[in-house]
């Protein structure tokens, strides 16, 4: 049983934005100006007691700054733990808008500052919270498991947050106790969970607009090219590209795998942002980016989160100097949202 699906509209406002977001990445800086900005920027964060914490997905220009500064780059669960466990007065979040929000709920006492907040997420987007309250209604009796890509709107609806990393562990718990649940937002994630823990689910309809691009009959293809490559796949994308996979995983998850697997060619089905890291932390290996072409690709993606790629140097100077780009949540919603979150962090560290 799965929700209608979102109209034809809805697709075409996320596609429309998601297009838009491109059209306004940041120009073409000479090295020298690169360098510049980089000492500049880093020179504000200290001035202005910030901490950058950088996704995974973020420009390598922006993963490096956090961490020359004592920032981080990590997923979105992990960087508002650093947000919230550093000293700092003041949090500045490189990712995108539900990644602030989860910042600014774990750390309300500090200012939560993104650098780009037009950066939105494809999940986030399709999961409008009072159509989502409006499905939850319905179904009172399901347990209410929401994915960390969602509004602070939408994980206060919630009776458990969850990330990639725990999804298929807490729902077969969950499952285990008889719970019936509802998911949201990603529809192949909660597939992939849904096959792997047997768990009576209700699938929201939403989908990652870099992930749903993999194409899984040209990846075969070119695992067939290079038969010693290992196959890394985040479970946003569709079941016929995680078929192929060797590991299914989070983005830290995929990262560990690249370091410690015995092969040194790598085909990685996430946003390409995290070559990076793979890169940075197994140097002498090679990875490249799952195929996005072939028979429906739309290429609206192409392995490339365009709100992510709005973070850039300039934007996180400016907010550094303005400071305009403040998180703010209604007190009533952070509460709310933060006890699916709590509970979250108590289970992953339960389960560590
Ligand atoms: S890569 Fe997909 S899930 Fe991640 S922020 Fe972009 S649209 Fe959202």
């Amino acid at each position: 049983m799965r929700m209608p699906s979102l109209s034809h509209s809805d697709q075409i406002s996320i596609a429309d934005k998601a297009r838009q977001a491109r059209s306004v990445v940041g120009e073409n800086l000479t090295p020298a100006e690169r360098r510049s900005l980089r000492q500049q920027a880093g020179d504000l964060l200290s001035r202005e007691d910030a901490v950058l914490v950088a996704h995974y997905y973020v420009d390598s220009e922006l993963q490096e700054l956090a961490e020359e500064t004592g920032g981080c780059v990590a997923d979105s669960l992990e960087m508002a733990r650093f947000g919230l466990s550093h000293p700092a007065s003041t949090v500045i979040v490189a990712g995108v808008r539900f990644m602030g929000e989860t910042a600014k709920i774990l750390s309300p006492e500090k200012q939560v500052l993104v650098v780009e907040p037009q950066a939105e997420c494809s999940l986030d987007l399709g999961c409008p919270p009072a159509a989502f309250g409006a499905f939850c209604d319905q179904h009172p009796e399901r347990t209410v498991v929401v994915y960390a890509n969602t509004s602070a709107e939408v994980k206060a609806r919630a009776d458990w947050v969850v990330t990639s990393s725990i999804a298929v562990d807490l729902v077969a718990d969950l499952a285990a106790k008889d719970k019936k649940m509802i998911w949201a937002p990603d529809r192949y994630l909660g597939d992939y969970v849904k096959r792997q823990t047997g768990a009576d689910l209700l699938l929201w309809d939403g989908s990652c607009i870099v992930h749903e691009e993999f194409k899984g009959e040209v990846l075969s293809n070119l695992k067939q090219q290079h038969p010693q490559a290992k196959v890394l796949v985040h479970p946003e994308s569709p079941a016929s590209v995680i078929e192929l996979a060797d590991v299914v995983g989070s983005t830290s998850q995929l990262i560990l795998a690249a370091q410690q697997l015995d092969s040194s060619y790598f085909i990685v089905a996430t946003e390409e942002g995290i070559l990076h890291k793979m890169r940075q932390s197994a140097p002498k290996k090679t990875f490249v980016a799952a195929p996005t072409a072939g028979e429906g690709a739309t290429c609206i993606s192409c392995a490339h989160c365009p709100w992510m790629k709005m973070n850039d140097l300039q934007r996180l100077i400016a907010v550094l100097q303005s400071k305009d780009t403040e998180v703010v949540i209604d007190e009533e919603i952070r509460i709310r949202a933060a006890m699916p979150i709590q509970r979250m962090v108590e289970y992953g560290r339960q389960s560590a």
